[in-house]
């Protein structure tokens, strides 16, 4: 194929399309594992993984195969009726997770709609707010979605700019301060939502026990911890999920992503039977929130990371690539940090001509808030795909046509 086919979709999309996105310039065609194939034939090691989706790495076959069975079964009751799917999954995510009950839905905007919503009614019914008065705390610089109510919680211009009027309710701390959150609380808060990494703000990490403070100072105040764990949890760093590494044990955790192994939306929110009970007949819903196709494939993707050790591999196999990274001798690294297989390298410049030469040299990347590369492969990734990664990115990061442009 010639060149002008990858120009060809480029262009249809550019007249047609939502400019809402600037993907680079690779058109996939197919993938399998860590691999995706582009319509040109070149092959690339996906270094990004659908933003942590692809923890079991693209088209595993046991999913793949609970997919197509269950397809061949029934795909949609909606909620009105009962499937087979839905309550075994209900159990092995509760099982799984150690919390009694969860509310499955399909995207990680609409775990966290549903976090919010179960977090205020908590708040009214059995902490006594007074009504409509519910306040939530959130962390700057976080990302829990694109809904208009999730935005209002966010400190990010340019998710926010002339969508207004915002949803009211949402208080703002500076992430890693455990005493501006204890400050921040008061007879109204309901609730804190915060995401143990800051994952799409840079791979940013808090400073080590500041999940735990905060879990012991929402305890205090009877303030429910609501985590965000749609990117970081289920292996992606080296844990099953990253409020393990402080052994914090939160009232809800949301799930999306890699929840599905990239197959089919499936989220969900897990917590405790207080706050999950808050929901009667009729209160919440989704058509499709647990269908039995999304709840068979998410079954088998849960199913793969446990058979599969992918928590232990991300455990195994992050620190030292991490290690290796923060070796690299570049002009333009600022800094490497990261938790299992979610790595994130800090530039002086901006990381975009960065992702462009690491797509060329074949390994697929992109940059997060302009100046960090983020690295998280699928957790099946071997020891000799990492070092073909590494190869490129520190060919890439000491490149001296690069480098000195920057
Ligand atoms: C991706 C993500 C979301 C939103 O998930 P969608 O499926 O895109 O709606 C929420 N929170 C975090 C931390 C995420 O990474």
């Amino acid at each position: 194929m010639s060149q002008s086919s990858t120009q060809t979709y480029v262009d249809l999309e550019a007249r047609y399309g939502a400019h809402n996105y600037k993907p680079l310039d690779i058109v996939v065609a197919e993938a399998q594992g860590v691999w995706v194939t582009d319509v040109e034939g070149r092959r690339y090691l996906d270094g990004l993984s659908a933003y942590s989706s692809l923890n079991q790495g693209h088209r595993h076959p046991r999913i793949m195969a609970a997919l197509i069975e269950q397809a061949g079964r029934v795909t949609l009751t909606s909620r009105a009726f009962r499937n087979t799917e839905l309550p075994y999954f209900e159990k092995e995510l509760c099982e799984l997770s150690g919390m009694q009950r969860a509310l499955p839905m399909n995207t990680g905007a609409e775990a966290v709609e549903t976090a919010i919503k179960a977090a205020r009614r908590w708040g009214y019914r059995n902490k006594g707010i007074p009504a409509d008065q519910a306040e939530i705390i959130v962390c700057a610089d976080n990302f829990h979605g694109r809904t208009v109510t999730i935005i209002s919680a966010s400190t990010e211009p340019g998710y926010r700019a002339d969508y207004g009027p915002f949803t009211p309710g949402f208080v703002i701390v500076p992430f890693g301060d455990a005493d501006a959150l204890e400050r921040a609380i008061t007879p109204r808060t309901c609730a804190f939502l915060v995401e143990p990494i800051q994952a799409e703000a840079g791979v940013l990490m808090p400073p080590p026990g500041y999940l735990a403070k905060a879990a012991a100072i929402c305890k205090r105040h009877r303030v429910l911890l609501l985590l965000d764990e749609i990117q970081t949890g289920l292996g992606r760093t080296g844990r099953m999920f990253a409020c393990e590494h402080e052994g914090v044990k939160p009232d809800a955790l949301l799930l999306g992503k890699a929840l599905s192994g990239g197959v089919y939306p499936v989220s969900a929110v897990v917590g405790s039977d207080e706050l999950i009970g808050v929901f009667e007949p009729g209160s919440h819903g989704s058509t499709f929130g647990g269908n039995p196709l999304g709840s068979a494939v998410a079954r088998a993707a849960l199913r793969v990371l446990k058979d599969e050790r992918l928590v232990e591999r991300a455990a195994e196999l992050g620190p030292p690539f991490l290690a290796r990274l923060g070796a690299l001798h570049s002009p333009v690294v600022r800094a490497v940090r990261g938790s299992g297989l979610l790595l994130g390298i800090e530039l002086h410049t901006a990381a975009r001509p960065f992702c462009e030469a690491l797509a060329h040299e074949g390994v697929l990347c992109k940059e997060t808030h302009d100046k960090v590369l983020r690295f998280a492969p699928p957790l099946i990734i071997t020891p000799a795909e990492l070092d073909f990664a590494y190869e490129r990115i520190a060919r890439v990061l000491t490149s001296r046509a690069l480098t000195s442009a920057a």
